[in-house]
C-alpha cells in the first residue's frame, strides 16, 4: 500500500483533450483511489453526451455508445461488457468517469478518430481518416457454460515469460545438475506451465519456447490486446557470503520501488539482462512507465495475483515462503496487465536446486502457479458478475 501512495505522487494532476478546436486541460480525481475524469469536464472539448438513469450511465462520444453502471468496474459496448481497472461514480453530483475508460476505450473504438499519447497524458483528435473496423478487447463477457476444470465462463489469455536464454543464462545455477542454468530451468517450468494452463482450457503465450534471447524490453509486447496476465519465471540466487548456501524457498514480486536490500538485489539481478539488449538505452526506462496512468490501477491486481501465486507454491515449496516481495522490474512495469515474477527457489540451495530440476518438483509448482492464476481469474470473473448485476 506504501508502493500505492508512492505511484500516486507521480500521476499527473491533468491530461489534455487535443482537438482541431483547441487544447484542453481536464484534471484527474484520484480521490476514490483510481484515477477518473468528470464527464461534465469531457462534454465540451469531446462532444460528450451523457445520460443518468438509476445506477446505469450510458456515454455518446464519438458516435460510439458506451454503458456503465455506477459503481461497476466495466464498460458495455453493444452486447460485449470490458473490464475496467475502476468503476464510474458520482461525487458532489458530478459524474467521474475511469481515466482507463478515456485513454483505452475511446481511442481503441474510435476507428482512428481519437488516439492516446501516454507520455503527455493527451488524448489526440486526428483529422478525419478511412474508418476502420473496431478491434475487441480480449476479455468480452460473453458468458458461457463454466469449465469443468477451473469454473472460470469467460476466455482468458495467460503470457507466460521463463526468464533468460540464449547468450543469457541467467544465474548459473551452482547446485544444478550438469551444465543447466537459470535459463534452462525457467525454460522447462515456462513449457510445463503452458501446457498445464492450456489443460485448464485457458488461452497461453509463451515468449520464449526455445535457447533464445527476449530483450527485456520486447518481452512484456506479448501481453497486449490478447492478453489477461502476464507471468514470469526466475530462479533466485545469493551472493558469495554466509548467506549464500542458507537462503532459501520461493518468493513472488510485483512492480514497484524495492524497499529493502534484497528485493534490491533481485530486481538489480534479473533487470540486469538489459545489458544483453543491443538497443541503446532509453528505449524504455522505468521511470518512463511508471508515469504511466494506469499502471497504479494494474498494481492492486498485481498484488492480489501475487498473494495468490505464492500462497500456492509456497505451500509446496521444501525450501519455505518467502512471502511477496516488490521491486522495480523493468519486464513486469511495461505490461501494462497484472503481472507478476516468481522466484521458484534458489539454485544456490543445494535443497532448493534438487527440486527445481527434479520432474517431480517443477510438476508441483507449475500445478501450484496454475492454481494461483485460476483462483485469480475466478476472483475477478466473480468481480464481473457483481457489476452485471446491478442493472
Ligand atoms: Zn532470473
Amino acid at each position: 500500500m506504501i508502493a500505492l501512495l508512492a505511484l500516486a505522487a507521480i500521476l499527473p494532476q491533468q491530461v489534455f483533450i487535443a482537438t482541431p478546436r483547441g487544447l484542453a486541460a481536464v484534471p484527474v480525481s484520484t480521490e476514490r483511489g483510481i484515477a477518473a475524469v468528470a464527464a461534465a469536464r469531457l462534454m465540451g472539448p469531446l462532444g460528450l453526451v451523457t445520460s443518468l438513469e438509476g445506477t446505469s450511465v450510458r456515454v455518446v462520444v464519438g458516435g460510439r455508445t458506451f454503458d456503465f453502471d455506477l459503481g461497476a468496474p466495466f464498460v458495455r459496448i453493444g452486447d460485449a461488457a470490458y473490464p475496467l481497472v475502476g468503476a464510474p461514480y458520482v461525487a458532489r453530483d458530478t459524474l467521474f468517469l475511469p481515466l482507463h475508460w478515456l485513454a483505452d476505450f475511446v481511442p481503441r473504438l474510435s476507428s482512428g478518430r481519437y488516439r492516446w499519447d501516454a507520455v503527455r497524458a493527451r488524448l489526440e483528435e486526428t483529422p478525419a481518416v478511412a474508418a476502420l473496423p473496431a478491434v475487441p478487447a480480449s476479455s468480452t463477457l460473453t458468458v458461457g457454460t463454466a469449465n469443468a476444470i477451473t469454473g472460470l465462463r469467460l476466455p482468458h489469455t495467460i503470457v507466460v515469460d521463463p526468464g533468460h536464454g540464449g547468450i543469457d543464462p541467467g544465474n548459473p545455477g551452482q547446485t544444478f545438475p550438469g551444465h543447466l542454468a537459470e535459463k534452462d530451468v525457467t525454460l522447462s517450468i515456462g513449457r510445463l506451465l503452458r501446457a498445464e494452463l492450456m489443460r485448464r482450457g485457458l488461452n497461453v503465450v509463451l515468449t520464449r519456447a526455445t535457447d533464445t534471447l527476449i530483450a527485456l524490453a520486447d518481452r512484456p509486447t506479448f501481453c497486449r490486446a490478447e492478453c489477461d496476465l502476464f507471468v514470469s519465471i526466475h530462479v533466485n540466487s545469493m551472493p558469495k557470503g554466509p548467506r549464500q548456501g542458507r537462503a532459501s524457498g520461493v518468493e513472488t514480486y510485483f512492480v514497484s520501488d524495492a524497499k529493502t536490500e534484497d528485493q534490491k538485489r533481485v530486481s538489480q539481478m534479473e533487470n540486469d539482462a538489459m545489458r544483453f539488449d543491443t538497443r541503446a538505452p532509453g528505449d524504455g526506462p522505468l521511470a518512463f512507465i511508471l508515469n504511466d496512468l494506469q499502471l497504479n490501477e494494474y498494481l492492486r491486481e498485481s498484488a492480489r495475483l501475487a498473494d495468490l501465486v505464492q500462497g500456492r507454491v509456497a505451500s509446496i515449496h521444501p525450501g519455505g515462503d518467502r512471502g511477496v516481495q516488490q521491486g522495480p522490474f523493468l519486464v513486469l512495469a511495461a505490461a501494462r496487465r497484472p503481472a507478476v515474477l516468481v522466484e521458484a527457489g534458489f539454485a544456490t540451495h543445494s535443497g532448493d536446486g534438487a527440486f527445481l530440476t527434479s520432474a517431480l518438483g517443477q510438476r508441483k509448482i507449475v500445478n501450484a502457479i496454475a492454481d494461483g492464476i485460476v483462483t485469480y481469474l475466478l476472483e475477478f470473473e466473480r468481480k464481473l458478475a457483481v457489476g452485471g448485476s446491478g442493472r
